[in-house]
């Protein structure tokens, strides 16, 4: 047992030495800063086990996308130091619950959950970020508005009482190159600072195409199976 633990702590500390000399090296091709960039370990079906060393090992950013399994492991690291992001789709009934642990949503994809996350957070007495999700691609089904209609979303969350709009995110499409997909979120979040400056949040990069998301302004990149290894099949 104790091994055991020994083990998977020196494998999330190899990844994750590995994905800070990426984070490292795509900061000084783009003349940044480290500290611009927040690295939110995605931890999605990896046990709460995993979340303790990645605390242990200076993490702060925790990133999961579906609430049963958010929620669990939230109450089990109760305690620990991290920020927890909920970067999936989100059913409006669970906004109670999400609100209850969540510190930034990432995934606000129209007026109808940006509403029942305030009604949630303001019964909770709770302040959280929320992002809006841009939708990059025609592919239905991943989430986000497209880019026309992010203003408007924008505006409904930042006239809630109980959200602040902190920002976008995106998920590049699949199978293509993500410069020009992450280019026109940068644009879609230079368009709404313009009305909303303080919405500086740009979620964008994963483990596969984290150094184009910092080339192209990323402020927060969500580094899942670079960091704690390949999730077994079917779980997305
Ligand atoms: C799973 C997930 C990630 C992390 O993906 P990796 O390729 O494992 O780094 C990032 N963003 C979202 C929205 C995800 O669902």
């Amino acid at each position: 047992m104790k091994n055991a633990s020994t083990t998977r702590r020196d494998e999330i500390a190899a990844g994750l030495a590995r994905v800070e000399r990426r984070i490292a090296d795509a900061c000084a091709a783009a003349g940044r800063a480290r500290d611009e960039i927040t690295l939110i370990a995605v931890s999605k079906t990896y046990p709460a086990s995993d979340v303790r060393i990645l605390s242990e090992l200076a993490v702060r950013d925790v990133g999961e996308n579906k609430d049963q399994e958010a929620s669990a492991k939230a109450g089990e690291c109760a305690g620990l130091p991290v920020r927890w992001h909920f970067i999936g789709q989100l059913q409006t009934n669970k906004a109670r619950s999400v609100v209850s642990y969540a510190d930034m949503i990432h995934s606000v994809d129209r007026p109808r959950l940006a509403e029942a996350l305030d009604r949630a957070a303001v019964a909770a007495g709770r302040r959280v970020a929320c992002l809006v999700q841009v939708a990059l691609d025609d592919e239905p089904g991943r989430g986000g508005v497209p880019p026309d209609q992010v203003p408007a979303l924008a505006d409904v969350i930042a006239a809630a009482g109980g959200l602040t709009l902190g920002g976008v995110m995106a998920v590049a499409p699949l199978g293509a190159d993500p410069a020009p997909a992450f280019a026109r979120l940068r644009e879609v979040s230079a368009a709404l600072r313009e009305k909303h400056p303080a919405a500086g949040v740009i979620s964008a990069g994963m483990s596969g195409d984290l150094a184009e998301a910092v080339a192209h302004g990323a402020t927060h990149v969500r580094v899942g199976t670079a960091l704690l290894g390949r999730r077994t099949p079917f779980v997305r």
